[in-house]
């Protein structure tokens, strides 16, 4: 069993952008996210990104873009010393009424059944409503962060475990004070 550390992509690791980041130029970390995957990896957990890109269903940003995208990230984290394991992406329309786009755990499933890791003990660090819900679909434990649309999901899941942002959570994590965050 691995363990594993599960992350939203836009308003997390990168810059959520109001009409998504569907050009390299829109890509921008957010502060200390490299870090942050850095000191996950550091403490042993794999880290995999869940991600919802309707962009690309809806034409607005190619497969070979998005794959650019990703390389980017991978780089920057690199060169703070991180990796992510793996990138799980829905590329569908809403319309296209898939099983994998989150609120739906279909994304979180299929990276259980690369990485068999124990959802009951695995956060999900997302900004968003569907990033909660996706997590709880999936039996994981939903965090959130301030960064994105934090603010609003936060108002909507209070009750949910929140941090200022992901080098915060991930400081966390990897020290000794987690244990006393418990579960909703
Ligand atoms: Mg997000
Ligand atoms: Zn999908």
């Amino acid at each position: 069993m691995s363990r594993v550390v599960l992350l939203d992509r836009d308003g997390v690791l990168n810059v959520d952008r109001p009409a998504s980041v569907t050009v390299l130029e829109d890509l921008v970390l957010e502060p200390g996210a490299d870090r942050a995957v850095a000191a996950l990896c550091r403490a042993g957990y794999r880290v995999l990104v869940i991600t919802n890109q309707a962009v690309v269903g809806r034409g607005l940003l190619s497969e070979e873009t998005l794959a650019l995208m990703h390389q980017r990230l991978q780089a920057w984290i690199a060169v703070a010393g991180g990796r992510i394991d793996q990138f799980f992406v829905c590329t569908h329309a809403p319309s296209a009424n898939c099983a994998c786009r989150k609120p739906k755990p279909g994304l979180i499933e299929q990276a259980r059944a690369t990485w068999d890791f124990d959802p009951a003990v695995t956060w999900f660090v997302g900004d968003a409503e569907r990033d909660v819900e996706a997590g709880r679909s999936a039996g994981c434990r939903p965090a959130l962060v301030l960064t994105g649309k934090g603010r609003e999901a936060h108002a909507h899941y209070p009750e949910v475990p929140v941090w200022d942002d992901l080098l915060a959570f991930a400081t966390e994590l990897t020290g000794t004070s987690m244990p006393t965050r418990t579960m909703p």
